[in-house]
């Protein structure tokens, strides 16, 4: 008998989830969409965390170990946990690697969800071999080549008598076929499919962490797989396209190509700002982490800033210097039962292509943004006409006074009020640091003064071992300051232009 209530929220329901080959940007949009009302996950070691970012902060993580590290839950195991937190009354998301139709296991779970009446969803989920059909430009079909694809796995007759694939039939098969779990049994399943008169030589391509940033492929003979798997010490995951389609023209290598192909960047802006950067170092093929190096939050006194607010119309000019400027200041004028008819002709000046398009973003145009980003820039233009006129200058708690000095030098009445505070993240963590001074990170993006210093106090003398990418001309003298002298600076004050940065240099110096 079924229940009535299904739906209601004391009946769990476990969502099967294809998390796609590893790059978070290949999970489907209904994929995320249950990711983000889970109540826990249950995922798979080949499972990118990244993805789980779209999971609430609440939810309940739980991982199931890989072969050789954790302990391994059996199949009984899993089924038995998935089942009691969805009887629990717990939206569950079971995560499975590529799509979780294919070679995933789900008759064994599926029935067991069906046995103890939890409802179940499948959400598909963009698989291996089409994945590295795409990442490694080799085309699965080809209409000269392939009609057909076969998916085979390559773990197929351990421990059985005889198998149940017909490698003879298989040698035969009219298209392409891509061997899944196959890296350490190649040597069997290529003897296995030349023995059913496949030809020796019919082109291959493995492709080992497809869509990863890490990526590898490496194009060969059907007989010379195995040698190639020994020679490269070529590891799980990856599989491997077995046709005429794995000749193709390098030219399309489309995934090496990148500009940011095997660079890795840590990115160290705050938590919550860090991903517009990331994802950008993400596009262009980065390898990036992120691990921020300052915090921050609103003010914990806003008295300065209302008095500040209640009269802002009779400001000659407001002045802001950050995106996170822009933010609290706006959010707390509507706070305070206004908007912008409250500043009523006040002028407004940002420090960067950055704040005025934020500004923008929220309705608001800049009468004046410096053509190159600096706040001493910001200074003269602002001075040249600053007597007698009334400046409030909206500022982070660690920002800096070269702006109030030479606008009350040149006449003007300057009121500064701070609307958030720029503070040191926790401490990051001594592996974190140790990875630094080891040079997983080529790169380490220092997108404010603010930020130099606190990676500098924080890492030491192991930040020596990766390159410095800074924001602007001031984060670039602070690291001189320092001692850390960046490998570049940003050409535009922006994320888009640290990230140009980044490709330009090492477009001039290739490794
Ligand atoms: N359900 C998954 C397959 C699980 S079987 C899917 O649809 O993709 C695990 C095997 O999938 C691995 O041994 C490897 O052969 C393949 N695989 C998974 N992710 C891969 C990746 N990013 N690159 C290459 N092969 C991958």
């Amino acid at each position: 008998m079924t229940s009535p209530d299904r739906n209601s929220t004391t009946v769990g329901k476990v969502y099967l989830v294809g998390a796609g080959p590893g790059d978070p940007g290949l999970i489907t949009l209904r994929g995320v969409e249950v990711l983000g009302q889970a109540d826990a996950v249950v995922y798979d070691y080949l499972v990118n965390p990244a993805i789980l970012q779209h999971a609430p902060s609440t939810a309940q993580l739980i991982c199931l170990g890989r072969h050789g590290r954790e302990r391994v839950l059996s199949q009984p195991e899993v089924n038995a946990q998935v089942v009691s937190l969805a009887q629990a009354g717990r939206a569950v998301v079971r995560l499975k690697g590529g799509d979780p139709m294919v070679f995933g296991r789900f008759g064994e779970e599926a029935e067991a969800l069906k046995e103890a009446g939890v409802e179940f969803e499948i959400v598909a989920g963009v698989t291996a071999a089409l994945a590295a059909g795409s990442c490694a430009a080799v085309p699965v079909t080809h209409r000269e080549h392939a009609s057909a694809v076969a998916l085979v796995t390559g773990q197929e007759d351990m421990g059985k008598e005889t198998s149940t694939l017909d490698f003879d039939a298989l040698a035969r098969f009219p298209g392409t076929l891509v061997i899944y779990m196959g890296v350490t049994t190649a040597e069997r399943w290529v003897r296995q499919l030349i023995g059913g008169g496949k030809a020796a030589d019919t082109p291959c391509a493995i492709v080992r962490r497809a869509s990863f940033p890490d990526q590898r492929r490496w194009l060969c003979r059907l007989d010379e797989v195995g040698a190639r798997i020994a020679e490269h010490h070529i590891r799980p995951p990856a599989i491997v396209i077995i046709g005429a389609v794995a000749q193709i023209d390098d030219g399309l290598a489309w995934f090496e190509r990148r500009p940011l192909f095997g660079a890795s960047v840590l990115v160290t802006r705050p938590r919550g700002q860090a991903e517009s950067l990331a994802a950008r170092l993400r596009a262009l093929g980065a390898d990036v982490g992120v691990e921020p190096a300052i915090d921050v939050a609103p003010t914990d006194d806003w008295s300065d800033v209302d008095r500040a607010l209640e009269r802002i119309g009779q400001f000659n000019w407001i002045v802001f210097s950050s995106t996170n400027g822009v933010d609290s200041c706006l959010e707390r004028l509507r706070y305070l039962g206004k908007d912008w008819r409250a500043m009523g002709e006040v002028k407004i000046a940002a420090v960067g292509p950055a704040t005025a398009a934020r500004l923008a973003e929220r309705d608001l145009r800049a009468d004046h943004v410096p053509e190159t980003f600096q706040a001493d820039r910001l200074a003269d233009d602002l001075a040249a006409d600053a007597n007698g006129r009334r400046f409030l200058l909206i500022r982070a708690s660690r920002g800096r006074e070269v702006l109030a000095e030479r606008l009350t030098a040149a006449g003007g009445s300057v009121e500064q009020v701070v609307t958030y505070r720029s503070e040191d993240a926790p401490p990051v963590a001594a592996d974190a640091i140790e990875a630094v001074r080891r040079g997983r990170w080529q790169w380490v993006t220092v997108t404010s003064p603010a930020i130099g210093r606190s990676l500098v106090q924080q890492y030491g003398d192991a930040l020596a071992a990766a390159k410095l990418a800074s924001i602007s001309p001031v984060t670039s003298e602070a690291l001189v300051g320092l001692g850390r002298p960046p490998a570049c600076t940003a050409r535009e004050a922006t994320m888009p232009g640290v990230v140009d940065a980044i490709v330009a240099h090492r477009a001039e110096n290739p490794e």
